[in-house]
């Protein structure tokens, strides 16, 4: 168990699973740089935030920019969104309004419609924590992509919140440790906003060298 002081962002999962110098980057070197991607993913989670607290439609009660806080992961963070499934089994009470209800977290994403393990993690640790808020089991919620207006359900089996979990103790350690890994450059640089402070590839050359010239 975690104490509030111990509590580490969910999002430094998504980041970890990414690329672990990244999240370190981030949360330890407090490193920070938008690029095309990052900008249309936060105007996209400004949107969500932007929208009233909480709609009814029919029988599913939306709630936007829900706080959440695992003390058995050591997490905290916001969902962009949460829908409320009215249910007849299994779901939680709501203060002041009857019947059950199921949680269901939808995670904004920019982009295509794809399925991104990152991105899954993220969702699954968002479900974790309101498992632990609320109590009951949440199946599953969704990630939503930006470029497609469409969403993509994800289920929380057990392979998955193993995988969560175990990413949370991996960041909790990494974080702890304070050493941020060394760049290794591959495909996904392409896409990571801090590539111009990373700089992978010289990171690399570097390495590379050092290693010659302490050999000879
Ligand atoms: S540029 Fe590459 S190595 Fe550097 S933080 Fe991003 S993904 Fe990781």
């Amino acid at each position: 168990m975690y104490s509030e002081d111990d509590l580490i962002p969910v999002s430094a999962l998504a980041d970890f699973t990414f690329c672990e110098r990244r999240a370190a980057l981030h949360f330890i070197e407090n490193v920070w740089e938008d690029n095309v991607f990052t900008a249309e993913g936060t105007i996209l989670h400004d949107r969500v935030d932007d929208a009233s607290a909480s709609e009814v439609r029919g029988n599913v009660r939306i709630t936007h920019s829900v706080w959440l806080r695992s003390l058995v992961l050591g997490l905290v963070g916001k969902a962009d969104v949460v829908e409320f499934h009215k249910t007849e089994a299994n779901g939680v009470k709501i203060e002041g309004i009857s019947g059950l209800w199921l949680p269901f977290p939808v995670e904004y994403k920019r982009g295509y419609l794809r399925h991104e393990l990152s991105f899954a993690i993220q969702l699954c640790a968002q479900a974790l924590c309101l498992e632990e808020m609320l109590g009951g089991n949440i199946p599953s919620g969704a990630i939503f992509y930006g470029k497609t207006r469409r969403r993509m359900d994800v289920t929380f089996d057990n392979t998955l919140r193993t995988k969560t979990q175990d990413t949370a103790k991996k960041v909790h350690e990494l974080f702890e440790s304070g050493i941020t890994p060394k760049a290794e450059y591959s495909k996904k640089c392409e896409k990571c906003s801090l590539v111009e402070l990373c700089l992978p590839k010289l990171s690399n050359k570097a390495s590379s060298y050092l290693l010659k010239v302490l050999e000879e």
